[in-house]
């Protein structure tokens, strides 16, 4: 049975990552920080049989080079083959570091895992020429690092129980001192979990019209979130909003998308939505292929009527 070691600084990523790993084999969990005893039971719920628990004070901040001298010290100790870790903005810096300690290959951005006939290695899928094709990708090394993007496993307990086993750190003084914290301006958005979503793209020609669409999301309890062109490109709202293949994957109820044109790296963030429904002035804009209802039409007209009526009911 293939051996896997899970870790992610996000809790809920490293739950859904639990609960497929223990499809595929043996699954075990690295925790890791200055002070993290308290945790180890949430992660028996979700199926880790070991929770590998690397205390050390140098662990309070996030520092890629620390966490990965750590994790591959945890992944050495647990004999896993493959270590799962969460492909979140932290999760990625760490994997190819990971891998470069435990001398493997790494793959990151995954958006499945199997084992082929049964046996490992793992093989991860991953979007690839731009979101146009999914390939397969098979790491030869003895052991994988693979870094799985978050939400794309559902997090299922199990209510199990386990063992906990302390590992004994060497780590060296942390190359970067952080001599200031600064709090973000603006609240982060949590388009991942929101229920209701409204996108916005480049259809509005003025940042300033954002405001309809704010209004629009009002009006439904909604949060709002945006295509590349407009948080990468024009800064008009925080890359936190972003929905795609280089952003969020969002599953909301209900999705309604405004000004989009739907190209296929945007897509791969809304697939898991249950209702789409598109608002664009072109017949033949490629988001009407996956919308559940479309409306032709101008944006700034619509878009108003759209709020009287919500605001009626
Ligand atoms: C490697 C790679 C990764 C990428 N990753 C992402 C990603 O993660 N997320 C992402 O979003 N994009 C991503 N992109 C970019 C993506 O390919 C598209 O360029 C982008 O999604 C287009 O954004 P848009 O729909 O806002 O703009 P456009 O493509 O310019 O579309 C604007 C749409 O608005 C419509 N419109 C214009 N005026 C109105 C109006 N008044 N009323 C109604 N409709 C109107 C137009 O008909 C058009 O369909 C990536 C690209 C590459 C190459």
């Amino acid at each position: 049975m293939t051996q896997i070691l899970v870790f992610s600084e996000q809790d809920s990523v490293a739950f859904e990552l639990l609960s497929k790993a223990r499809e595929l084999g043996a699954a075990s969990v690295a925790v890791m920080g200055a002070s993290v005893g308290a945790k180890a039971s949430d992660y028996f719920a979700f199926g880790g049989q070991k929770v590998f628990v690397g205390e050390d004070a140098r662990l309070a901040d996030f520092h890629a080079d620390m966490y990965a001298d750590a994790l591959a010290q945890i992944a050495d100790a647990s004999g896993a083959q493959t270590v799962l870790i969460g492909s979140t903005k932290r999760g990625k810096e760490l994997a190819g570091r990971v891998a470069q300690r435990l001398n493997c290959g790494a793959v990151t951005d995954a958006i499945g895992l199997e084992l082929a006939a049964g046996k490992p290695p793992l093989q991860a899928q991953r979007y690839a020429l731009g979101g146009n094709t999914v390939a397969t990708d098979v790491i030869t090394s003895a052991r994988q690092v693979i870094a799985v993007m978050p939400r794309t496993f559902e997090a299922s307990r199990t209510g199990g129980t386990g063992e906990t086993v302390r590992i004994e750190l060497k780590l060296r003084e942390p190359r970067v001192k952080i001599v200031e914290r600064k709090q973000k301006a603006a609240a982060v958005a949590n388009i991942e979990s929101a229920l209701t979503l409204v996108v916005v793209g480049r259809g509005f020609s003025k940042q300033q019209d954002l405001a309809l669409a704010n209004e629009l999301a009002k009006a439904l309890q909604a949060e709002v979130g945006c295509t590349r062109t407009i948080a990468a490109d024009l800064h008009w709202l925080g890359e936190e909003r972003m929905v795609g293949i280089s952003g969020k994957k969002c599953k909301p109820r209900l999705m309604l998308s405004i000004g989009v044109s739907g190209q296929i790296q945007h897509t791969v963030g809304i697939l898991g939505s249950k209702v789409i429904v598109a608002i664009n002035k072109d017949k033949a804009a490629p988001i009407f292929k996956i919308a559940d209802y479309g409306i032709v039409g101008d944006l700034y007209q619509v878009v108003p009527k759209l709020i009287e009526r919500i605001g009626k009911r």
